[in-house]
Protein backbone atom coordinates (compact mmCIF):
# COMPACT_ATOMS: atom_id res chain seq x y z
CA UNK A 1 0.00 0.00 0.00
CA UNK A 2 1.02 3.52 -1.00
CA UNK A 3 1.78 5.91 1.64
CA UNK A 4 -0.66 8.82 1.34
CA UNK A 5 0.48 12.47 2.23
CA UNK A 6 -2.23 14.68 2.86
CA UNK A 7 -1.99 18.67 3.54
CA UNK A 8 -5.23 19.36 6.02
CA UNK A 9 -6.54 21.55 8.21
CA UNK A 10 -8.04 24.06 5.35
CA UNK A 11 -9.86 23.86 7.47
CA UNK A 12 -9.99 20.95 9.71
CA UNK A 13 -13.93 20.22 9.30
CA UNK A 14 -13.33 18.86 6.27
CA UNK A 15 -9.79 17.02 7.04
CA UNK A 16 -11.69 14.94 9.16
CA UNK A 17 -14.19 13.51 6.31
CA UNK A 18 -10.96 13.10 4.07
CA UNK A 19 -9.57 10.62 6.96
CA UNK A 20 -12.43 9.04 7.38
CA UNK A 21 -13.55 8.33 3.90
CA UNK A 22 -9.85 7.21 2.19
CA UNK A 23 -10.13 4.60 5.64
CA UNK A 24 -13.65 3.75 4.69
CA UNK A 25 -12.51 2.97 0.92
CA UNK A 26 -9.44 1.18 1.84
CA UNK A 27 -11.91 -0.98 4.60
CA UNK A 28 -14.32 -1.88 1.81
CA UNK A 29 -11.60 -3.11 -0.45
CA UNK A 30 -9.10 -4.72 1.40
CA UNK A 31 -11.32 -5.84 4.12
CA UNK A 32 -10.33 -6.98 7.92
CA UNK A 33 -9.06 -4.55 10.28
CA UNK A 34 -6.80 -3.05 6.91
CA UNK A 35 -6.94 0.79 7.15
CA UNK A 36 -5.54 3.54 4.65
CA UNK A 37 -1.29 4.44 5.55
CA UNK A 38 -1.69 8.22 5.86
CA UNK A 39 0.67 10.75 6.45
CA UNK A 40 -0.98 14.36 7.24
CA UNK A 41 0.39 17.71 7.64
CA UNK A 42 -2.13 19.96 8.79
CA UNK A 43 -1.62 23.96 8.96
CA UNK A 44 -2.67 26.92 10.96
CA UNK A 45 -6.20 27.70 8.14
CA UNK A 46 -5.99 31.18 10.01
CA UNK A 47 -2.55 31.92 8.70
CA UNK A 48 -3.31 30.37 5.26
CA UNK A 49 -6.41 32.30 5.13
CA UNK A 50 -4.81 35.22 5.96
CA UNK A 51 -2.97 34.98 2.90
CA UNK A 52 -5.73 34.40 1.00
CA UNK A 53 -7.34 37.87 2.02
CA UNK A 54 -4.39 39.80 1.69
CA UNK A 55 -3.49 38.06 -1.93
CA UNK A 56 -0.15 37.00 -0.72
CA UNK A 57 0.04 33.45 -2.51
CA UNK A 58 4.00 33.03 -2.70
CA UNK A 59 3.46 33.34 1.34
CA UNK A 60 0.80 30.12 1.24
CA UNK A 61 2.42 28.20 -1.42
CA UNK A 62 6.19 28.54 0.57
CA UNK A 63 3.54 27.33 3.65
CA UNK A 64 2.31 24.46 1.67
CA UNK A 65 5.49 23.63 0.23
CA UNK A 66 7.30 23.81 3.26
CA UNK A 67 4.18 21.07 4.56
CA UNK A 68 4.87 18.82 1.27
CA UNK A 69 8.61 18.84 1.54
CA UNK A 70 8.16 17.12 5.02
CA UNK A 71 5.15 14.31 4.46
CA UNK A 72 7.78 14.06 1.07
CA UNK A 73 10.72 13.61 3.35
CA UNK A 74 8.82 11.27 6.12
CA UNK A 75 7.92 8.90 3.45
CA UNK A 76 4.67 10.07 1.49
CA UNK A 77 4.45 8.52 -1.88
CA UNK A 78 2.21 11.09 -3.11
CA UNK A 79 0.25 14.37 -2.13
CA UNK A 80 -3.38 15.16 -1.60
CA UNK A 81 -4.22 18.84 -0.87
CA UNK A 82 -7.66 18.97 1.14
CA UNK A 83 -8.90 21.75 -0.31
CA UNK A 84 -9.62 23.64 -3.82
CA UNK A 85 -8.87 26.70 -3.16
CA UNK A 86 -5.33 26.33 -2.69
CA UNK A 87 -4.98 23.87 -5.60
CA UNK A 88 -3.98 27.70 -7.09
CA UNK A 89 -0.56 27.09 -5.61
CA UNK A 90 -0.08 23.41 -6.87
CA UNK A 91 2.82 24.81 -9.89
CA UNK A 92 4.81 26.24 -6.86
CA UNK A 93 4.76 23.50 -4.48
CA UNK A 94 4.86 20.75 -7.77
CA UNK A 95 8.43 22.39 -7.90
CA UNK A 96 9.42 22.26 -4.84
CA UNK A 97 9.29 18.36 -4.57
CA UNK A 98 10.04 15.24 -6.22
CA UNK A 99 6.45 13.35 -5.40
CA UNK A 100 3.12 14.09 -7.57
CA UNK A 101 0.09 15.94 -6.42
CA UNK A 102 -3.04 14.56 -7.27
CA UNK A 103 -4.95 17.29 -8.35
CA UNK A 104 -8.73 17.01 -7.02
CA UNK A 105 -9.91 19.44 -10.36
CA UNK A 106 -8.50 16.46 -12.33
CA UNK A 107 -10.31 13.81 -10.50
CA UNK A 108 -13.07 16.06 -10.31
CA UNK A 109 -13.38 15.96 -14.43
CA UNK A 110 -13.62 12.64 -14.51
CA UNK A 111 -16.16 12.09 -12.38
CA UNK A 112 -17.64 14.70 -14.58
CA UNK A 113 -17.09 12.77 -17.48
CA UNK A 114 -18.20 9.27 -16.55
CA UNK A 115 -21.47 10.50 -15.59
CA UNK A 116 -21.61 12.34 -19.21
CA UNK A 117 -21.96 15.78 -17.97
CA UNK A 118 -20.38 18.43 -19.96
CA UNK A 119 -21.84 21.74 -18.55
CA UNK A 120 -21.43 22.02 -14.78
CA UNK A 121 -22.37 24.52 -12.04
CA UNK A 122 -19.14 25.42 -9.97
CA UNK A 123 -19.80 26.30 -6.54
CA UNK A 124 -16.39 27.09 -4.03
CA UNK A 125 -14.89 29.95 -2.68
CA UNK A 126 -14.68 33.21 -4.30
CA UNK A 127 -11.07 32.38 -5.31
CA UNK A 128 -12.16 28.93 -6.74
CA UNK A 129 -15.05 30.65 -8.46
CA UNK A 130 -13.32 33.64 -10.14
CA UNK A 131 -10.22 33.30 -10.44
CA UNK A 132 -8.78 31.05 -13.98
CA UNK A 133 -6.68 28.57 -12.22
CA UNK A 134 -9.68 26.26 -11.24
CA UNK A 135 -12.19 26.54 -13.84
CA UNK A 136 -9.59 26.69 -16.78
CA UNK A 137 -8.22 23.48 -15.64
CA UNK A 138 -11.92 21.48 -15.96
CA UNK A 139 -12.09 23.60 -19.30
CA UNK A 140 -9.05 21.56 -20.20
CA UNK A 141 -10.72 18.35 -19.78
CA UNK A 142 -13.74 19.58 -22.05
CA UNK A 143 -15.97 21.15 -19.46
CA UNK A 144 -18.25 24.18 -19.46
CA UNK A 145 -17.79 25.71 -16.06
CA UNK A 146 -20.91 28.30 -14.62
CA UNK A 147 -21.07 29.79 -12.02
CA UNK A 148 -23.36 32.27 -9.91
CA UNK A 149 -23.90 35.89 -10.53
CA UNK A 150 -21.69 38.13 -8.31
CA UNK A 151 -24.16 38.64 -5.23
CA UNK A 152 -24.34 35.03 -4.82
CA UNK A 153 -20.86 34.42 -5.23
CA UNK A 154 -20.61 36.42 -2.25
CA UNK A 155 -23.21 34.69 -0.55
CA UNK A 156 -21.57 30.74 -1.50
CA UNK A 157 -18.49 32.47 -0.33
CA UNK A 158 -19.34 34.05 3.16
CA UNK A 159 -21.48 30.67 4.06
CA UNK A 160 -18.15 28.97 3.73
CA UNK A 161 -15.85 31.55 5.72
CA UNK A 162 -18.13 32.70 8.27
CA UNK A 163 -20.17 29.13 8.87
CA UNK A 164 -18.89 26.17 7.15
CA UNK A 165 -15.13 25.66 8.25
CA UNK A 166 -16.17 26.89 11.84
CA UNK A 167 -18.31 24.03 12.08
CA UNK A 168 -21.72 25.57 11.46
CA UNK A 169 -24.41 24.28 9.24
CA UNK A 170 -27.26 26.86 9.34
CA UNK A 171 -30.80 25.65 7.28
CA UNK A 172 -31.37 29.34 5.86
CA UNK A 173 -27.67 28.99 4.29
CA UNK A 174 -28.89 25.46 2.74
CA UNK A 175 -31.98 26.75 1.29
CA UNK A 176 -29.85 29.80 -0.37
CA UNK A 177 -27.66 27.23 -1.98
CA UNK A 178 -30.36 25.28 -2.96
CA UNK A 179 -31.89 28.19 -4.64
CA UNK A 180 -28.45 29.48 -6.51
CA UNK A 181 -27.96 25.61 -7.77
CA UNK A 182 -31.62 25.79 -9.13
CA UNK A 183 -30.63 29.04 -10.68
CA UNK A 184 -27.82 27.58 -12.46
CA UNK A 185 -29.79 24.23 -13.60
CA UNK A 186 -32.08 26.70 -15.19
CA UNK A 187 -29.20 28.28 -17.29
CA UNK A 188 -27.86 24.49 -18.29
CA UNK A 189 -25.87 23.38 -15.75
CA UNK A 190 -26.32 19.15 -15.74
CA UNK A 191 -24.41 18.80 -12.34
CA UNK A 192 -23.19 20.70 -9.43
CA UNK A 193 -19.52 20.59 -8.65
CA UNK A 194 -19.31 21.41 -4.49
CA UNK A 195 -15.81 22.61 -4.93
CA UNK A 196 -14.82 23.17 -1.20
CA UNK A 197 -14.53 20.82 0.56
CA UNK A 198 -16.56 21.97 3.08
CA UNK A 199 -19.93 21.98 1.10
CA UNK A 200 -20.61 18.22 1.70
CA UNK A 201 -21.31 19.62 5.29
CA UNK A 202 -24.51 21.19 3.77
CA UNK A 203 -25.54 20.38 0.86
CA UNK A 204 -26.30 16.56 -0.75
CA UNK A 205 -27.98 14.46 -3.54
CA UNK A 206 -31.54 14.72 -1.58
CA UNK A 207 -31.65 18.00 -1.31
CA UNK A 208 -30.10 19.49 -4.50
CA UNK A 209 -32.41 20.16 -7.49
CA UNK A 210 -28.79 19.06 -9.53
CA UNK A 211 -26.84 15.89 -9.59
CA UNK A 212 -23.80 16.41 -6.77
CA UNK A 213 -20.20 16.00 -7.59
CA UNK A 214 -18.71 16.22 -4.02
CA UNK A 215 -14.72 17.41 -4.60
CA UNK A 216 -14.41 16.15 -1.22
CA UNK A 217 -15.53 12.33 -1.69
CA UNK A 218 -14.13 12.39 -5.67
CA UNK A 219 -10.96 13.14 -3.76
CA UNK A 220 -10.54 11.15 -1.25
CA UNK A 221 -11.86 7.79 -3.36
CA UNK A 222 -9.19 8.80 -6.15
CA UNK A 223 -6.86 9.10 -3.59
CA UNK A 224 -7.20 5.66 -1.77
CA UNK A 225 -7.57 4.29 -5.50
CA UNK A 226 -4.12 5.07 -6.01
CA UNK A 227 -2.35 4.25 -2.78
CA UNK A 228 -4.16 0.78 -3.64
CA UNK A 229 -2.82 0.64 -7.00
CA UNK A 230 0.52 -2.07 -8.17
CA UNK A 231 3.30 0.01 -9.41
N1 LIG B 1 -11.91 24.07 1.92
C1 LIG B 1 -12.25 25.10 1.03
C2 LIG B 1 -11.94 24.76 -0.40
O1 LIG B 1 -12.06 23.60 -0.75
C3 LIG B 1 -12.05 26.50 1.46
C4 LIG B 1 -10.97 26.76 2.44
C5 LIG B 1 -9.77 27.30 1.75
O2 LIG B 1 -9.80 28.47 1.40
O3 LIG B 1 -8.81 26.56 1.54
O4 LIG B 1 -11.67 25.58 -1.22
Amino acid sequence: MKIIGLIGGMSWESTVTYYRLINEYVKSELGGLHSAKILMYSVDFAEIEECQASGDWDKSAEILGAAAMALQKAGADFIVICTNTMHKVVPAIEKQIRIPIIHIADATADALLNADIKTAALLGTKYTMLQEFYKERLEKHGITVLVPNDGDIETVNSVIYDELCRGIVSPFSREEYVRIIGDLKRLGAQGVILGCTEIGMLIDEKCSPLPVFDTTVIHAEKAADISLQEE
